[in-house]
């Protein structure tokens, strides 16, 4: 197998933190010869506007374009609060995203068993819980035009922005979501608000016929969001894959990842585009922030980053037993109630953000024989 090129940009706060003890992983999975990943490293967000005075190069831009797959940790610090919008370390982020045409944004929201008890709702309705939300990320309200503020002739000022979609935008989306489900529970839901936005009507009837034209096999059905904010807090075990737009998507999925209890626990992915040869684009982080508060101290919980890996051996590689084994490995080690302090209860021991890597990898060991 010819080595796989990962770009890691740990970014600032808890990103550097949390991606040292990933890049152990990489190490002992790629010294056991289960992957032959070739990693490279550079700066985004404040780190990067501090060395070069802008959040990402185009020499990193160029680099991530080329990788494989990139990993990145997290972005943003109160020093940088100040900057011009331009130069925040977030554009950087955005950049990526953009460039990169990262149009499919996969959040799972998945309860771990020994975590359950954490989630703000009943026991009963949480646990076992395993949803994947596919958020479209490049088009919708959030970046269509006409957009801006405009001063009236009367003096009033008015705030505009447009809500817009293409067939070829939906469509590549939901093959992304029906995909997805055909590995997990064959069921879709697809959400929008076709009752009062004709852009959610045509969402409605494309995603209906791309069901209807490749997809027999999977179960769809169509909710308005409203609907599926409400199930999601109700019945939130009713749903597999959840499909959906920019805007709800970015609602929809922060509801569902706290069903789950902690930030520290959250993976992503965001995926582009089919570029040939079984290869797409593909920036994998946690779904958290860098943490200014807990930055520096060994406190940072580094399973989000870690599970994020987990989705780059799933997703980019196909190493579907590598990810399993990683995810049995964090599995174990909150079953054995070892914790970080932002997911500790009572009884349990608690480690720092080494102390979890140090766990990860004594089960890797154990699990691997
Ligand atoms: P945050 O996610 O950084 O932190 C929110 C709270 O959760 C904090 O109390 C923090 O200590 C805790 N937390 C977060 N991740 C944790 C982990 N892995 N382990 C333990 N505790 C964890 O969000 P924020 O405080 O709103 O933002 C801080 C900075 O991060 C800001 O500059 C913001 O712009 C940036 N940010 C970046 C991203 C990103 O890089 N994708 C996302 C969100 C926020």
């Amino acid at each position: 197998m010819t080595a796989k090129n990962i770009l890691i940009l740990a970014g600032d706060g808890i990103g550097p933190e949390v991606m040292t003890q990933v890049k152990r992983i990489i190490d002992w999975m790629n010294g056991k010869g289960l992957t032959n990943f070739a990693v490279s490293e550079g700066l985004v967000g404040g780190c990067s506007y501090d060395a070069h005075g802008t959040p990402l190069t185009d020499e990193t831009m160029q680099r991530a374009m080329d990788a494989d797959a990139v990993l990145l940790g997290a972005v943003g610090g109160p020093q940088w609060d100040n900057l011009d919008f331009s130069v925040k370390p977030e554009r950087g982020l955005l950049r990526l995203r953009k460039d990169m045409e990262l149009f499919a944004n996969l959040r799972p929201a998945l309860v771990f068993d020994a975590l359950a008890e954490a989630s703000s709702l009943k026991l009963e309705l949480v646990k076992g819980l395993d949803i994947m939300i596919v958020r479209e990320l490049t088009g919708g309200v959030y970046f269509g035009q006409p957009r801006g503020i405009e001063t009236l002739p009367n003096g009033e000022r008015r705030g505009i922005n447009t809500q817009v979609y293409t067939t070829s935008e939906i469509i590549r989306v939901a093959e992304v979501a029906f995909d997805l489900a055909r590995k997990r529970g064959s069921r879709v839901h697809s959400v929008e608000k076709a009752n009062v936005m004709e852009s959610g009507l045509l969402w409605r009837e494309e995603v209906q016929k791309l069901r209807d034209a490749k997809y027999q096999d999977v179960h769809l059905e169509h909710m308005y969001a409203d609907n599926c904010a409400m199930q999601l807090v109700r019945t939130p075990r009713q749903f597999d894959v959840i499909v959906t737009d920019n805007l709800f998507g970015d609602l929809l999925s922060d509801c569902a990842a706290m069903l789950t209890g902690s930030l520290g626990m959250l993976p992503s992915a965001s995926l582009g585009g089919d570029l040939g040869g079984g290869k797409r684009r593909a920036l994998y982080e946690p779904v958290h922030g860098s943490a200014p508060d807990i930055a520096g101290q060994n406190k940072a919980n580094p399973l989000a980053c870690i599970l994020s890996y987990s989705m780059m051996l799933r997703y980019s590689f196909g190493l579907l037993k590598e990810a399993d084994l990683l995810d049995q490995a964090a599995q174990n080690v909150l079953n054995a109630g070892i914790r970080t302090g932002d997911i500790m209860a009572a009884g349990c021991t608690q480690v720092g953000t080494d102390g979890m890597g140090d766990a990860i990898l004594a089960e890797l060991s154990k699990l691997n024989g």
